[in-house]
């Protein structure tokens, strides 16, 4: 059972001044889950968790974090840009790109944000324009091969694809970027590493923990490198489907604790700081994206066609994601009616629901789409000249404050040269 974080009397308020569909966002759920993350690795001095800005660039968004003590994780121009506008400066900022252009490492050396190096040439592209190798640097590996966790909840099982992933280096070139950097004059070294992505399971990140501490171990004993940071990444997954268990954050700290205490301790190693880069987790549950069903359609099929579209949350389009959705008004009423329930591209998989059971929907009734909050707005484009949705974020107080306010067709126009 998924349940709005938003009351249909609530929303209705909303609607009558805000025309939909639009992306709306809890504060409320916002802060406390990232209270949750902070004391989970609380036991970790230097802890600090960078918000993969990628998963939803809104400056409103990243304040509220700024204020859960979170920085900000870039990898682009645009990112570098929002999270100086907001104040996240310095050591604030991871810059976790690839194929990276060096205008970007100029950015990022010049806001003074961390570093993170997705390729063993990026040592010299990085040298070449910044002048010199900084002080802090981090490096992002990618051990190869196929990532599974072996055990599954609720037939979820853990796998991904590292072989085949075109991020990161392997441990030869590691070793090699971290030495020459060395002889550079870099002083505090940084790993990296993202092996899966969503995942529903509280053993990713002691997983992943445990290959990064073992893997720091070795290379600060053949490099003599300092490493001070270890940066478990994203990946840790929020429950899409209503019968999935979310995440236990307390249990996955604990179980990064363990790995720590049994793997960097021992080695000397207990000055090191870990931080995160989560997008999903801190994000996804708290955004809805609501709209109103506008059309009904009996065909071969039977459609209910909603005023949004996949310009406003591309998941289901490109990854067949699942996402719950509300019928606000009938939340127990019987879900005896088969749907697709469809946007208005001339695309055929613009359908944020597939042979989906719900309640009968009339024109006119306001629908919830669940777990927006993250790489949702974020994806959005402009394809059959659809205007990009407004950004609603519901305060804490009750009250709506818009972050973004919908496209227009100016803005829409605003590039042409006629
Ligand atoms: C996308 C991304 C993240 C965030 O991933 P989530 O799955 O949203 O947690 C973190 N770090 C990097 C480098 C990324 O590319």
């Amino acid at each position: 059972m998924k349940t709005p974080f938003v009351t249909k009397e609530k929303l209705e308020q909303i609607v009558a001044q805000y025309p939909t569909p639009f992306h709306l966002y809890d504060e409320q759920g916002i802060r406390d889950n990232a209270r949750r993350l902070k004391a989970a690795f609380a036991w970790n001095a230097g802890y600090r968790e960078y918000f993969a800005v990628k998963a939803t660039p809104t400056p409103g968004i990243l304040q509220i974090l700024k204020e859960e003590g979170c920085g900000c994780d870039c990898s682009s121009m645009s990112e570098l840009m929002m999270s100086e506008r907001i104040g996240v400066t310095g050591e604030h900022i991871m810059f976790s790109s690839n194929n990276t252009p060096p205008a970007e490492f100029q950015k990022a050396y010049e806001l003074g944000a961390i570093i993170n190096l997705d390729d063993l040439t990026h040592v010299a592209l990085l040298e070449e324009t910044i002048g010199c190798i900084p002080e802090k640097i981090s490096c992002r590996f990618n051990p190869g091969g196929l990532f599974t966790l072996g055990e599954s909840r609720e037939g979820f099982q853990v796998m991904d694809n590292p072989g085949d992933a075109k991020y990161g280096m392997t441990k030869v070139q590691l070793v090699e970027a971290f030495t020459t950097m060395k002889a550079k004059g870099a002083k505090e070294f940084g790993i990296h590493s993202f092996l899966a992505s969503n995942t529903l399971s509280n053993e990713y990140y002691p997983r992943l923990a445990r290959i990064l501490f073992e893997l720091a171990v070795d290379v600060q004993k053949e490099t003599g490198c300092h490493i001070t940071f270890i940066n478990l990444s994203g990946g840790v997954g929020i429950p899409y489907q209503p019968d999935q268990t979310a995440n236990d954050i307390a249990a996955i700290g604990a179980g990064v604790r363990q790995a720590y205490e049994e793997i960097l301790v021992p080695a000397g190693m207990d000055d090191v700081s870990l931080c995160t880069e989560l997008g999903r987790f801190m994000l996804g549950p708290y955004g809805h994206l609501v709209t109103r069903a506008t059309h009904e359609k009996h065909i071969h099929k039977e459609y209910i066609g909603v005023d949004a579209c996949a310009c406003d949350l591309m998941r289901p389009a490109m990854y067949g994601s699942y996402h719950h959705i509300t019928v606000m008004g009938k939340e127990n009423a019987p879900c005896d009616h088969k749907y697709d329930v469809a946007g208005s591209l001339c695309e055929n998989n613009d359908k944020f629901a597939v042979d989906r059971m719900l309640p009968e929907i009339d024109r006119g009734d306001l629908l919830v789409i669940h777990d927006t909050g993250a790489h949702g707005f974020a994806m959005g484009y402009n394809y059959n000249g659809k205007l990009r949705s407004a950004e609603l974020l519901l305060q804490e107080d009750g009250k709506v404050k818009m972050m973004r306010r919908g496209e227009t067709y100016d803005d829409y126009f605003a590039t042409v040269i006629w």
